[in-house]
C-alpha cells in the first residue's frame, strides 16, 4: 500500500518530528495554517476514524497523550489550541492515514 504517512513513519520521506514513541509520531505540517500546526499519527496504518477497531482503543489513548505532549513541547498548552481530524469527502480528508491536527499559537475562530 502506498501511503504517504506510512512512508513518513518508515523514514522514507523526511519530516520535521516533534515527538515520537513506540506507537505514535508527531511532525510539523508541511503547509501550516497557524504558528503551531503539528500532525499526530499512529504508526499503525488506519485510514480514518471510521476504520478504528475495538483493538485500537489503547492506541487512541496513546494519541491523546501524545497530543498533550505536543502541546507542551510547542508551547501552546497554556493558551489553548485545537485538535481536528478530517474524515472523508465532506471532511476534506486528503491523506487517508488517521491523523490529528494540533493547531494553535494564535487566536483561532470557528466558522465554516
Ligand atoms: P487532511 O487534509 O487529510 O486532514 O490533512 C493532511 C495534512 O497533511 C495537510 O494539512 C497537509 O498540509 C499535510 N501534508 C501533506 N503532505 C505532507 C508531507 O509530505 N509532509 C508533511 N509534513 N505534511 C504533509
Ligand atoms: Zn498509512
Amino acid at each position: 500500500m502506498d501511503c504517504l504517512f506510512c512512508r513518513i513513519v518508515k523514514g522514507e520521506i523526511p519530516s520535521n518530528k516533534v515527538f515520537e514513541n513506540e506507537h505514535v509520531v508527531a511532525f510539523h505540517d508541511i503547509n501550516p495554517v497557524a504558528p503551531v500546526h503539528v500532525l499526530v499519527i499512529p504508526k499503525k496504518h488506519i485510514a480514518s476514524v471510521m476504520d478504528i477497531q475495538e483493538a485500537d482503543k489503547p492506541l487512541i489513548g496513546e494519541i491523546h497523550l501524545a497530543v498533550q505532549e505536543v502541546a507542551k513541547l510547542t508551547g501552546v498548552a497554556d493558551n489553548g489550541f485545537r485538535v481536528v481530524t478530517n474524515i472523508g469527502k465532506h471532511g476534506q480528508q486528503t491523506v487517508f492515514h488517521l491523523h490529528y491536527h494540533v493547531v494553535g499559537g494564535r487566536q483561532l475562530e470557528w466558522h465554516f
